[in-house]
């Protein structure tokens, strides 16, 4: 039997020296740093070209990995999108027939979004489209019963501005030069203070909720003026779902950047290039399990 694994290895002819790319932040890029420098290595750098059809083996399976999504992140971006498009269809309808409106696009959102199941290409959800429609149906609906029962949902509702959501606010800024990418989710405004609101699907994170809501504040005071915000959050913590706020602080982000930026910018050595044995591999098998490039990195290992 062909073992196209061991083809893809010894068809590759890699070099272990990479051009560094253009370098900007976010929290993930910042995450996959902290959680295995091999993994933020293979995910920034050796992924790059891996589209050409001329590529590597190696690189082409890689940036295949790369572009592949975990489920948490997958129903994430989902939700949070229905949820805003259902949230803007409502606000202008009398305040009665809102509930009731809004749970019926919801629904139908998100039944559209989960008819293209098919094409959806989850690293850590091997199972069939029906297996996960069942999932993601069920997780959804525990997300929206929270939802529906809290008070950040009656501020939603209570709101009929035509720009009251900011949906296409470009949320550019920079940092020391460097640009810094964030997306804060649904967001809007109430007296004096932007808020913003996030489903989370993975586990619930205090260190990481804690600096998205700082992220969110810097960003409020860098392109509006005034860093007075205040993050919401549903997120899964064990069996059950929370929903919870934060206010940030940009002064807190502000030196969190300045410090992941300084660790990062390390590994570039002084010609512009990255080394791969620059980058240690975490050899946490319970991390390993879960991460998307674990076979990339044990046929690079092999070497
Ligand atoms: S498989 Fe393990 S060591 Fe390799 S990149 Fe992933 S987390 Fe890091």
């Amino acid at each position: 039997m062909r073992n196209f694994l061991r083809e893809i290895k010894a068809a590759s002819e890699l070099d272990p020296e990479l051009p560094a790319t253009e370098f900007s932040w976010s929290l993930s890029r910042h995450e996959r740093f902290r959680r295995c420098e091999r993994g933020y290595f293979l995910h920034y750098y050796f992924a790059q070209g891996g589209w050409d059809r001329y590529a590597d083996s190696l690189v082409h399976m890689a940036y295949a990995a790369k572009k592949s999504l975990s489920y948490a992140w997958w129903l994430g971006e989902v939700t949070n999108r229905v949820l805003e498009e259902a949230v803007d269809r409502v606000r202008f309808l009398a305040p009665g027939a809102r509930l009731r409106r809004f749970r019926n696009c919801f629904e139908d959102y998100l039944l559209e979004e989960f008819d293209h199941l098919d094409s959806v290409r989850l690293f850590d959800f091997p199972l069939p489209a029906e297996d996960l429609l069942r999932k993601a149906q069920f997780d959804a609906a525990g997300a929206f019963r929270m939802l529906v029962s809290s008070s950040v949902f009656g501020m939603l509702l209570r709101q009929q501005r035509s720009n009251f959501l900011h949906r296409n606010e470009e949320y550019e800024a920079y940092c020391d030069g460097v640009r810094i990418w964030f997306d804060p989710g649904l967001r809007w405004e109430e007296p004096g203070t932007r808020c913003s609101l996030r489903i989370l699907y993975s586990q619930y994170e205090e260190e990481s909720c804690r600096q998205a809501a700082d992220l969110f504040s810097w960003y409020s005071r860098e392109r509006f003026g005034s860093g007075n915000t205040l993050s919401f959050f549903l997120a899964r913590d064990g069996e059950e779902w929370k929903i919870f706020s934060l206010s940030g602080h940009a002064g807190s982000a502000e030196e969190l950047m300045r410090e992941s930026m300084v660790r990062m910018k390390r590994k570039i050595r002084p010609g512009g290039t990255v080394l791969l044995s620059d980058f240690p591999e975490i050899g946490l098998p319970e991390v390993c399990r879960e991460c998307r490039f674990v076979q990339v990195c044990s046929l690079l290992r092999e070497l």
